[in-house]
């Protein structure tokens, strides 16, 4: 059975590129009845984020759901890690170090390749992972399609163990785990190959069966470069913020270095499970283009029945008529935040640009026919007065709304009432 796992460290946001490895892990376990796994990768406690493992968990099931969840920080305080490290160290592939936490980069890594602790034969201090001399490593990356290989003359010792004898790194917590939870397939961003070397070497020395392990391309930032936690808006939870549905954001993330065989687009989390196909990865990096995501989200928006966009844009814009107000505006929306930007004349009156196209004889026309303009009899009138029916219409887009481009005016007017409407066009008319 294909076992496949999504591992986020709480030390942040869930990133988009996060929901894309997240989606492309659920469909290739999902495709063949497999099992999706989660696991909390929060050993680097002094890098987590109060609160942000349950931001994941709440994030995520808008979108997915999941067979199941390891909480690293508590297998460590069981001792499976430090259990895993001792292993290492009494077959005389890790060794005790003593340098000063300083001495190694984030990741665990030595500054120096060869550690000079691997032959002092300590007996206290972090495990490292003794590195073989001349070896190759390979692997080969069921996305990328090729092998990946390694000199381990270039690989440096690793730290696996924290001095605190419980919380591992990354590299043996990884490597402990996605054996404990038989994970068949890894599939994770890019930035981690890298450290397959040291994860190969680990597998190896404590007697693991060797994962598919395969790394999606990096998606670029429209800006330039790659697209980072650091740089620019890529956290999902802000995407949600700002209006954007779960069905968009997900249909986007899909088709970031994944691509169907036909040329189609739209697919819910069920469609691409159902399509997908391991060779549909994609080699060219993929740019981050959110006119894509605007586009996906204006068509999940329109798929959406009138009360359940009120239920969605309530927050954003709260209208005793908003259920009148919808069906009206439903086709201009891209995002839900745009709402009260395109209503913002139903809650207060708009000031009304100077525009050539306000006709004062529209206007007085209107108010002294307010009710069959409404009713929709004004018609052959308009035209028998020489106007162009949009021309006149335009008069009282402008009046009503104070803009040009406004959901149809006399579904407008009725939702605003007469005294309302009769007003507008009458401050209008003085006003010009
Ligand atoms: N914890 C890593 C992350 O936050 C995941 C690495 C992996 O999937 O192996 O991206």
């Amino acid at each position: 059975m294909i076992r496949t796992r999504f591992a986020p460290s709480p030390t942040g946001y869930l990133h988009i590129g996060g929901l894309r490895t997240a989606a492309y892990a659920y469909a290739l376990a999902k495709h063949s009845s497999g099992e999706f796994l989660l696991r909390i990768e929060d050993t680097d406690q002094k890098r987590e984020i109060k609160g942000a493992t349950q931001k994941i968990f709440d994030v995520l099931e808008k979108f997915m759901n999941w067979d199941g969840v390891v909480i690293q920080s508590d297998r460590a305080k069981a001792g499976v890690y430090r259990d895993a490290a001792l292993k290492l160290v009494n077959s005389g592939h890790a060794f005790y170090c003593q340098c000063q936490p300083r001495n190694a980069k984030e990741q665990g890594f030595s500054t120096t390749l060869r550690d000079p602790c691997r032959d002092q034969h300590n007996t206290t201090g972090a495990v490292k992972l003794r590195i073989p001399d001349n070896e190759t490593l390979t692997y080969n990356d069921f996305v990328l399609k090729h092998e990946v290989s390694w000199n381990s003359n270039d690989v440096p010792d690793t730290i696996l163990l924290k001095s605190d004898r419980l919380f591992a790194t990354y590299h043996l917590a990884v490597a402990v785990d996605d054996n404990f939870q038989k994970i068949t397939h890894v599939l994770r961003g890019p930035e981690w190959i890298s450290s397959v070397p040291v994860h190969l070497l680990v597998h190896r020395y404590l007697g693991y069966k060797w994962p598919e392990v395969g790394h999606p391309t990096s998606i670029l930032d429209p800006a330039g470069g790659k697209l980072s936690k650091r740089k620019g808006n890529s956290s999902v939870e802000q995407f949600l913020a700002d209006g954007y549905l779960p069905e968009a954001l997900l249909n986007f993330v899909i088709l970031l270095g994944w691509a169907p065989k036909d040329n189609r687009e739209l697919f819910t989390l069920d469609e691409f499970v159902k399509a997908f196909d391991i060779n549909g990865f994609q080699k060219s990096n993929p740019a981050l283009n959110l006119q894509k995501l605007d586009w996906f989200n204006a068509h999940y928006i329109r798929q959406k029945s009138d009360s359940e966009l009120v239920q969605l844009i309530t927050p954003y814009f709260n209208h005793p008529k908003l259920d009148e107000i919808i069906p009206l505006i439903k086709d201009r929306i891209t995002k839900l935040s745009d709402v009260p930007s395109l209503t913002s004349f139903f809650t207060s009156n708009p000031p009304i640009p100077p525009d050539p196209s306000l006709s004062p004889d529209h206007l007085r026309f209107a108010i002294n026919n307010y009710d069959r303009l409404i009713k929709g009899e004004l018609i052959d009138n308009i035209k028998s007065k020489g106007w162009k029916v949009g021309d006149f219409f335009m008069s009282l887009r402008i009046a009503i709304c104070g803009s040009r481009s406004t959901p149809p005016i006399t579904e407008t007017m009725l939702i605003l009432g007469k005294d309302e409407s009769i007003n507008r066009i009458k401050t209008a008319f003085h006003e010009y």
